[in-house]
């Protein structure tokens, strides 16, 4: 239903439309002009051949000092997707299951079901503030268990697990024999302190990427931090798919981690105000709605709402939505991704709110 939304938003531009587009995680930021400057320069450098299945060493280097891993820890791969992918690919065997906390970034599960592993949620509900019970957790988790996933701040509740579950879900976990593959792409920019995999040891899985803290989603560059011998398996991989990431998008990368903390706390301000903005509107509703954490998203609920004929519905009206039936079993639910201006932001909701049954 997300990619039909997405196309049919297309379409209706095409034929031109004016769509306020809520539906997509793909803010509207440049990328900074120094990490564009630094892609250029390498390209006239030569960078413009294959490059390492590994990542180029620089960036891999660079990476290690930030998360005080070793090079030979992390693997640079084409996004963070398919680092999720790949690893799900190679740790996946036909009736392990992985668990994931719900509501989750689809790709998860399509990823699972694609490699043939049985894919278990454990359910969430904004009542509880979203927040992971532990008994559920040990419910669900048994030898079967290859992976735990999760993703905090979270897509598309942006919100974030705290210190204390977060060390009980890695504990379970690793106790059952599972490894937790943690997805912190939305990490860097969080509105709220977030803890790390890497805070609990190093015996599990970070995926992180540039495309949301540099605002780098058309880059295709992301990065894992693993143990030595699944690094070695990840760069394989690479070699036999896609090769590499080009090396000038490395390089730009690399120029983008010196402007770190600038270019994250710009978005993170962009988008504070944005949530703010929007907080603000839908509090007036009878919409309920868990405070963002973080960027992007807000995952408001409307008893008894149909979210899939409402997004197609309001669709009609120039706004594109995500049901929430595209993140598991919230059919009352909705994703706005406050990835378009102010402006924009407070037309686009002030539709949706008129458009509410
Ligand atoms: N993880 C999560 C939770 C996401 O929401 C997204 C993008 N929507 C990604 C990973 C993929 O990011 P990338 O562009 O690095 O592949």
């Amino acid at each position: 239903m997300l990619y039909e939304i997405s196309e049919k938003a297309i379409q209706l531009e095409n034929q031109g439309k004016r769509i306020i587009k809520f539906n997509l995680g793909d803010p509207n930021l440049p990328t900074s002009p120094e990490i564009i400057e630094a892609a250029y320069e390498a390209m006239k450098q030569g960078k413009t051949r294959y490059s390492s299945a590994a990542g180029e060493k620089k960036l891999r280097e660079e990476l290690a000092k930030i998360h005080n891993v070793s090079a030979d820890n992390v693997v640079v791969t084409n996004g963070s997707k398919w680092a999720v992918f790949s690893l799900m690919f190679l740790l996946l065997k036909r009736g392990e299951n992985v668990v994931v906390p719900s509501p989750h970034w689809t790709s998860y599960e399509l990823a699972a079901k694609r490699v043939g592993a049985e894919i278990r949620f454990l359910r969430r509900d904004l009542d509880s503030e979203w927040k992971v019970d532990i008994s559920k957790l040990e419910n669900l988790v048994d030898k079967n268990t290859r992976l735990v996933i999760l993703n905090s701040p979270n897509n598309p509740t942006s919100k974030v697990i705290d210190e204390k579950t977060f060390g009980e879900i890695v504990q379970i976990a690793n106790e059952g024999g599972a490894t937790v593959l943690s997805d912190e792409v939305y990490s860097d920019i969080s509105f709220v302190e977030t803890k790390s995999i890497l805070d609990f040891g190093t015996d599990n899985i970070l995926v992180n990427g540039f495309s949301k803290t540099f605002a780098m989603t058309g880059w295709r560059i992301g990065y894992v931090i693993v143990e030595r011998e699944l690094a070695q398996k990840m760069i394989k991989l690479n070699q036999i798919t896609t090769t590499c990431v080009p090396g000038f998008i490395q390089y730009a990368a690399l120029k983008g981690l010196e402007f770190r903390k600038r270019i994250a706390d710009e978005i993170r301000e962009q988008f504070r105000l944005r949530a703010d903005l929007a907080c603000s509107i839908l509090s007036k509703t009878k919409m309920r709605f868990s405070r963002p954490d973080a960027p992007f998203y807000l995952f408001p609920k409307v008893d008894g709402l149909d979210s899939e004929r409402f997004s197609l519905n309001l669709l009609d009206r120039g706004v594109a939505i995500a049901p929430g039936t595209a993140f598991g079993d919230y059919r009352e639910h909705f994703r706005i991704a406050l990835s378009v201006p102010e402006k924009d932001i407070e037309e686009g909701l002030e539709k949706l709110c008129e458009a509410l049954p």
